[in-house]
């Protein structure tokens, strides 16, 4: 598999991928996610990480910082794609 880039310096390269991965986002896998996060909140490469996540729409696990539900809102509030370019002027 080709590694981006910026992977590469991903805080949770070493880590289990399955902290990433909770099997939901409530109940004990609410910890287990937070946990995620808190690696997410130190991690250099926070930034790359959700832009691909919201570009690649990852419906699972915890990326640059957000589980699924806050990727959904996250790209509801900023389309990032499909959206027109504004014309530089007004019509004729
Ligand atoms: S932001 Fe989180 S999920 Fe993304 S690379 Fe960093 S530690 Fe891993």
């Amino acid at each position: 598999m080709m590694m981006l880039d910026w992977t590469r310096r991903a805080a949770c390269l070493d880590l289990d991928p399955e902290l990433f991965f909770p099997i939901s986002m409530e109940g004990p896998s609410q910890s287990q996610a937070d946990r995620a996060k808190r690696v997410c909140a130190r991690c250099p490469v926070r930034e790359p990480c959700l832009a691909y996540a919201l570009d690649t729409r990852q419906a699972y696990g915890v990326w640059g910082g957000t589980d699924p539900g806050q990727r959904r809102e996250l790209s509801l509030a900023e389309p990032r794609e499909n959206v027109p370019a504004r014309p530089l002027r007004g019509g004729h």
